[in-house]
């Protein structure tokens, strides 16, 4: 591992290939000094291109076109993920699927969103417009770079902004080729620009630049916070997508081959990497033994591999430095008493000796308020809880400090309906798992954040609510009124 080449050397920022520990690609990082430029290079745009005063009807030409973009070059997108982040070639597909239907919706909201005609209370009209900010921040993490950075950009862009967008230094690559498509599409020079660079360095600077009015972020619970407080003093919004600790819960009535296979792809599906991976699994006392289990068989015969390898299901982890991170937690989950059921280690053997790979890993043995069931893995670690009763489930399913997502088995719909109201979350999927669409707001409660993204309020997030009266008087106001 030491091997590596550190990912800045210089003034580059490299991307390793986790599968490999190859080099794929490098890119300049951003200086303060080219901060400086790209916010004054954003708001000549915000302020010249004509971008804000586009009518939304030909702004979402543009989106599409931007959709059209990305489809043309699909294949290539999603190799370039895969070897970024080393996510399987198939979520690759997937995730630019994803960031074209983004565009493609947010070119629909810009033809459909609507703002109010508000009661008359007197001599005028009045009504809301919606007003872009000017330059905004988009921040986003590793794990699926081209969908969170469509998630961000394509309403940032609809709503009339210039953005800065800034992907994580461990997957740079497909950000600069996002922009490059947005402009070969149509939209003006420096309405969309990458800042790369180290997170605590350019990416604070960033946020802490004057010239930034909103900040949009999606990564760890720490980093949203640090962020809050920066935004919170310069008295600008900021949405922020974190972390989570998703209960996924099996009553002992519900659809169990269902339930098993939802389990597995919810924790193990992007080796984890997945800020809704259900990664504590309740089951009801009764049938606790035989889930586990044949979660465990399951988990057992997950084909590890290279993410471009026929019928891989989990690739390796998106870095080694995180894979050294995912080892350390599951070493504490050891010392803190946990029986480790499957996995807990590297994988052996000349397939695996190159990449960052870690075993389908699934604890038991330890109480919700251990840490292992408390903290965020971000890696294949299932922990392993049984429940009592509905009240057992719901007061443990609570007792983590996040609240982004939630499964629930069974064949009972009004227990369905009610735990998912009694669980804090901001997604409950019932008899489902890890759906989530460019249409329906996400987002989540208590330390996983603040505001939602996608929806039609995917796009408000980004705009401000201006309010104006037209005056009907036929008299002169008079001062005291
Ligand atoms: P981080 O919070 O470390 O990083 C996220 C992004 O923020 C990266 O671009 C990072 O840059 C940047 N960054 C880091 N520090 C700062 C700072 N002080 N100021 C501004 N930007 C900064 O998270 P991870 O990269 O480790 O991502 C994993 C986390 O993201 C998990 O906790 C996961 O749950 C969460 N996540 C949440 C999602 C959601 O929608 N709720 C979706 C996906 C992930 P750099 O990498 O260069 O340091």
């Amino acid at each position: 591992m030491d091997a590596l080449p550190p990912s800045i050397q210089g003034d580059e920022l490299i991307s390793t290939d986790p599968a490999t520990g190859e080099v794929v690609g490098r890119v300049r990082v951003t200086t303060p000094a080219d901060l400086d430029a790209m916010v004054e290079r954003g708001w000549q745009a915000f302020h010249q291109s004509g971008w804000k005063s586009l009518l939304p009807h030909r702004r979402a030409l543009v989106l599409q076109a931007i959709a059209d973009g990305i489809a043309a070059e699909k294949e290539a997108l999603a190799t370039l993920q895969m070897r970024d982040n080393g996510k399987p070639l198939a979520e690759c597909r997937g995730m630019v699927e994803s960031a074209i239907g983004t565009f493609r919706y947010y070119a629909g909201v810009c033809e459909t969103i609507e703002t109010d005609v508000t009661p008359q209370r007197g001599d005028y009209v009045s009504f809301t417009v919606l007003e872009p900010y000017g330059v905004v921040a988009c921040i986003t993490p590793w794990n699926s770079p081209i969908m969170n950075d469509a998630t961000k950009v394509a309403p940032a862009l609809a709503a009339g902004n210039a953005v800065l967008l800034k992907p994580s230094e461990d997957s740079p690559l497909l950000a600069p080729e996002l922009a490059r498509i947005a402009l070969k599409a149509g939209l003006p020079e420096g309405m969309l620009q990458v800042v790369q660079g180290r997170g605590a360095e350019i990416g604070a600077a960033l946020v802490a630049h004057p010239g930034v009015r909103m900040v949009s972020f999606t990564g760890g619970t720490t980093t949203g916070r640090a962020i809050g407080r920066t935004c919170g003093d310069k008295l600008i919004p900021a949405a922020l997508e974190l972390g989570g600790k998703s209960p996924h819960v099996v009553f002992a009535d519900a659809d169990l081959d269902h339930a098993v296979a939802a389990v597995v792809a919810g924790i193990f599906g992007s080796a984890g990497q997945s800020c809704v991976a259900g990664s504590r699994l309740f089951v009801e006392a009764p049938i606790y033994d035989e889930v586990v289990k044949r979660v465990i068989e399951r988990a057992k015969t997950l084909r590890v591999a290279a993410p471009d390898a026929d019928g891989v299901e989990m690739g390796p982890l998106a870095s080694f430095h995180h894979r050294e991170r995912v080892i350390r937690f599951v070493d504490r989950a050891r010392s803190e008493g946990g029986n480790i059921l499957c996995g807990g280690a590297v994988p052996e053997g000349a397939d695996y000796a190159r990449g960052a790979y870690y075993l389908p890993t699934v604890i038991d043995g330890l109480p919700t308020e251990s840490l292992t069931c408390q903290e965020e893995a971000f890696g294949p670690v299932l922990v392993c809880l049984p429940f009592r009763d509905e009240a057992d489930l719901i007061a443990q399913g609570n007792a983590t400090a996040f609240g982004l997502a939630c499964g629930i088995w069974t064949e009972s719909f009004k227990r369905g309906w009610r735990v998912g109201r009694a669980l804090e979350a901001g997604s409950v999927w019932i008899n489902t798992y890890k759906q989530s669409v460019t249409t329906t707001p996400f987002g989540g409660f208590k330390n996983s954040g603040i505001g939602r993204e996608k929806g039609i309020d995917g796009l408000r997030l980004y705009a401000q609510v201006k309010s104006m009266y037209f005056g009907l008087h036929e008299q002169p106001l008079s001062v005291a009124r």
